[in-house]
């Protein structure tokens, strides 16, 4: 067969599977959610959950639990801060400071929020920490955020315990400490007056950047975990 036909085929069967739902879920799995699955709906691939939900996934890394506030996890990042910086000469935290450095090192240079999109995971994860090189980000402060979000999950009484979710949380403080891309630009007016125009970008904190960015940072941190719970 052709490379075309093949691919026509290919087409073909896909389009099949996304109007024929007669083997799918009709209702999201998400409970008490009524809508519709992508599926069910000729709208997708997604035979479990509705759109809305997909896109609570993406965001959150969990189908039903949002993710943890920034300032919820403002005392836990200082907490652990501040332990951190008490161990540092602890070879467990010592190693993870290395690791978050060779992140740092290994990213290349710093892509504009204003030209990630079309970007893969991958490069978008390097652009972010490429950024927090740039803006001198103590990789203490990486270190931090990882232990946060553990002391939150261990103090909240309905965690989620999955990886993901711990990964596209710490993944979302990291993302917000290397924070976006600001223009700014001055013109002169006609009567001498000065007229001055900001763009501000961040990228979006969602999708799969969040899980390859919070798999490297869990890589880097995993093992500072037991230094902070005696500390705390
Ligand atoms: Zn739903």
């Amino acid at each position: 067969m052709s490379s075309s036909a093949q691919r026509q085929q290919r087409i073909s069967s896909l389009r099949k599977r996304i109007s024929g739902p007669q083997d799918t879920y009709e209702r999201c799995r998400v409970y008490p959610c009524t809508n519709s699955t992508t599926a069910d709906r000729g709208e997708g691939l997604n035979r479990l959950y509705c759109r809305k939900h997909i896109e609570f996934y993406r965001r959150h890394g969990s189908y039903v639990k949002r993710s943890y506030s920034a300032s919820e996890l403002r005392p836990f990042r200082l907490e652990a801060l501040a332990a951190l910086k008490t161990a540092c000469g602890a070879q467990d935290v010592m190693l993870a400071v290395a690791s978050v450095r060779k992140l740092y090192r290994a990213a290349g240079a710093p892509i504009e929020a204003f030209r990630l999109p079309g970007k893969s995971p991958r490069e978008r994860a390097q652009a972010t920490w490429a950024q927090l090189r740039q803006r001198e980000v103590d990789p203490l402060e990486v270190v931090a955020a990882w232990v946060a979000v553990q002391r939150q999950l261990s103090e909240d009484p309905q965690p989620d315990r999955h990886e993901e979710y711990r990964h596209v949380q710490v993944a979302k403080l990291i993302h917000r400490m290397a924070g976006g891309a600001h223009k700014r630009w001055e013109h002169q007016r006609a009567d001498g007056g000065t007229v001055v125009t900001t763009l501000h970008k961040h990228p979006i904190s969602r999708g799969r950047v969040l899980r390859v960015l919070g798999s490297q940072a869990a890589k880097a941190c995993e093992s500072v975990t037991l230094t902070v719970r005696c500390g705390g």
